[in-house]
């Protein structure tokens, strides 16, 4: 099979082409996966910091990609869950231990096992890949393969970010960074909170002029102070200023969730700003998600096919990974980019 393989860890900014386009053997299920056959994968900023080194593979050479979506085609032995031609969904829990602490209250995110699809083991940005059949999802019908594919990353950790905001319907909700996930994040606080009003801290105006349009009430540069204090603030950014700046935005008692793997180094003497009467008293708190759970996924593609919440994406071939991955790494163009794969 065709796949885009990072062979070793490399900076984009000396190397734009880190990806190297290479004949793989097709990969054969094991006991209890599935073979699925690749139809789309959304390109998400994890593959830069997988790339940079930041979350590095532990094994190289490595297929990246997790947001994948594809026809099934093969089980191996005890596989019964689909049917072969069934569509399903690969997200980045490739799987767990199934029976620690964490897992038995449906944190797998958190389990000391977990394995990250596309890090750990070979994941989308090729023509096939095997996966547990129990971290697989049915894609509902409403969305296309490429619609579903940044659903799966952007959307689910978007949902248990905002899970973990512990929001109720009319407190008032800031997002700082305005990206793929930000962008869902909003149109799912609309449905679910539609008496919450959405501020968004953003340093691109065209993203600013974006979360306007979306329905946010107000939106400023990543260093403005909104005309509210706010319960809740979630940061997507990678980068340490939003985190210093949202929490001087929080109300007392809020809470900053952080979805970011990493956070890259460039701008890390900005904490040296932390003042502690502005930023931490009156019982603030930051809170970092990890991961994505099973019931994420499940969760966010079950409330995503009823609103409907469809994401703007930008097509990519499957050869043209390495494209995506500096455009997302230096362009401003709104939306999600995907690989179509034939
Ligand atoms: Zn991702
Ligand atoms: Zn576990």
């Amino acid at each position: 099979m065709k796949a885009m393989v990072l062979k070793e860890l490399t900076s984009l900014k000396e190397n734009q082409t880190p990806l190297e386009l290479t004949e793989l053997a097709d990969p054969v299920p094991e006991a209890g996966q599935i073979l699925v056959k690749i139809s789309a994968c959304g390109v998400c900023h994890t593959e830069l910091d997988e790339i940079e080194g930041r979350t590095p593979p532990p094994h190289l050479p490595v297929v990246l990609g997790h947001q994948v979506v594809g026809h099934v085609v093969g089980a191996g032995s005890g596989a019964s869950a689909f049917e072969t031609g069934d569509r399903v969904g690969i997200a980045w829990i490739y799987s767990a231990c199934e029976h620690c602490e964490h897992c038995d209250e449906g944190n797998e995110n958190l389990c000391p096992d977990f394995k990250a699809t596309g890090r750990d083991v070979n994941g989308g940005y090729a023509e096939y890949m095997t996966v547990p059949e129990n971290f697989a999802y049915p894609i509902p019908a409403v969305f296309s393969d490429v619609e579903a594919a940044p659903l799966l990353c952007a959307g689910a950790i978007g949902y248990r970010s905002l899970k973990l905001t512990l929001l109720e319907d009319g407190q008032d909700l800031g997002l700082t960074g305005f990206g793929a996930s930000g962008h869902l994040v909003l149109k799912m606080v609309r449905h679910r909170y539609p008496n919450s009003k959405v501020y968004v801290f953003a340093r691109n105006p065209k993203e600013r002029a974006f979360a306007l349009e979306l329905g946010a009430v107000w939106a400023g540069g990543t260093e403005e102070r909104a005309p509210e204090k706010l319960r809740s603030i979630i940061d997507t950014t990678p980068v340490w200023k939003p985190v210093v700046e949202a929490l001087a935005n929080l109300a007392p008692g809020g809470r900053l969730v952080i979805n970011a793997i990493r956070k890259e180094d460039v701008d890390k003497e900005y904490l040296l700003r932390l003042d502690y009467p502005t930023h931490l008293w009156m019982e603030k708190e930051i809170k970092s998600v990890a991961n994505v759970a099973r019931s994420d996924v499940r969760g966010f593609l079950k409330l995503v096919a009823e609103i409907p919440i469809k994401p703007e994406v930008q097509e990519f071939a499957l050869e043209e990974a390495n494209q995506a991955l500096v455009e997302l790494k230096t362009s401003k163009i709104r939306g999600a980019k995907v690989l179509k794969i034939d």
